[in-house]
């Protein structure tokens, strides 16, 4: 067994069945070296004032107070890393304008390493400070810039799954943020995806890859059939817009790549 590196003990929710959670006025929370959590006792347990004792002489106890208490990290399943700078403005466009007009302008200036080391570090320690311990992101088209976040998320202990967006689709994204290329594209895509998974310090995958096509109309099928085909070499996650807002009717481009499904 490996080593503990600390204990918790102190009040404590846990969820380990959807739609139920469980409650313990006092329980021991053992972490090991790697950062896991090796074991949850509870004041029932034969052993528990033992193991408390042994971790209290060993200096390796936290004590909660009464008014503390532990609960599982929460997960955000939907994190526009770029956009962290512009949260909460700009809410008087519809979401097609308001990407051309506020977002695509600000992702575009990641393609910037210094502005990228201004605002990741203060996205992932500002998740972190309020209880997400677990974020989905999608970043921007920019392959290093995607891969500074993944850095910065393994950086501050946070489990990131980050993707480098990708769109081609020259008809449904600015000329000032496009890819160079569709090839040029999945080739940059494919280091990112290597680059993540070898991070110095990501041996243990805290932070993975996902493959991030924008959304269908912001992607060519060649773009789409590259990025399947290194879902299946690399086994990744893969992270898109399905049905975030009703659909346009009457845009051609949408009409013709949905067919009949409009
Ligand atoms: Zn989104």
């Amino acid at each position: 067994m490996s080593e503990i590196k600390f204990a918790v003990l102190g009040q404590y929710f846990h969820c380990p069945t959807k739609g139920d959670f469980e409650y313990a006025q006092q329980a021991l929370i053992q972490v090991n070296n790697q950062g896991t959590i090796v074991s949850v006792t509870t004041e029932t347990d034969a052993d528990f004032q033992a193991q408390v004792s042994t971790l209290s002489s060993n200096n390796q106890l936290i004590e909660l107070s009464s008014t503390q208490y532990l609960m599982p990290g929460m997960v955000d399943l939907h994190v526009h890393a770029p956009q962290f700078q512009q949260a909460g403005k700009g809410l008087d466009l519809p979401l097609y304008d308001w990407l051309q007009d506020y977002t695509f302008p600000l992702e575009a200036k990641f393609a910037d390493m210094d502005f990228t080391k201004q605002i990741y570090p203060s996205l992932v320690k500002s998740l972190l400070a309020n209880g997400t311990t677990s974020a989905v992101y999608f970043a921007t088209i920019h392959k290093d810039s995607s891969v500074e976040l993944a850095r910065e998320c393994l950086k501050q202990g946070q489990r990131g799954f980050v993707g480098k967006v990708n769109m081609d689709e020259a008809s449904q994204c600015p000329p000032f943020y496009i890819e160079h290329s569709t090839t040029e594209a999945l080739k940059e895509t494919e280091q990112f995806v290597q680059e993540v998974i070898a991070l110095e310090g990501n041996e243990q995958q805290l932070v993975s890859p996902v493959l991030t096509p924008r959304f269908v109309p912001s992607c060519t099928s060649e773009m789409l059939q590259g990025l399947g085909e290194l879902a299946q070499k690399y086994q990744c996650h893969v992270q898109t817009h399905c049905s975030e807002i009703p659909m346009p009717r009457t845009n051609p481009l949408l009409r013709k790549r949905l067919g009949a499904r409009l």
